[in-house]
């Protein structure tokens, strides 16, 4: 346990490996949790709408929006504010950079 709060606080860049980490896996064997019904499904069996303004996949048991995703000049937005969470598999789990020590290590390397 860290003596001051301080010492887990880092700037947002050190977060970087921790989400390379995340976001590079097989999204299509994540599970997403509904924040509307509390259902969890995987992502690759959710129904996928392509509509004009944008992609957008709903859960399989009440159908709220849990993603949405567009392209625009400005860049590409994923929206996710009908999903609690998702979830990857263990097996990919890399405990260490979940650590405020660890991404410091990293971020003075870097
Ligand atoms: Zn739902």
């Amino acid at each position: 346990m860290a003596d001051n709060i301080s010492d887990l606080v880092l700037e947002g860049n050190a977060a970087a490996r921790l989400l390379q980490h995340i976001f590079v896996a097989d999204i299509t064997l994540a599970k997403i949790r509904c924040a509307a019904c509390d259902c969890t499904n995987g992502i690759g069996s959710l129904p996928l709408y392509a509509a004009p303004m944008g992609a957008v996949m709903k859960c399989a048991d009440c159908e709220n929006v849990l993603m949405r995703a567009v392209e625009t000049p400005h860049g590409l937005w994923l929206e996710m504010t009908g999903a609690r969470h998702l979830k990857f598999h263990t097996d990919r789990h890399a405990p260490s950079v979940y650590r405020a020590k660890e991404f410091r290590e990293h971020a003075d390397a870097g």
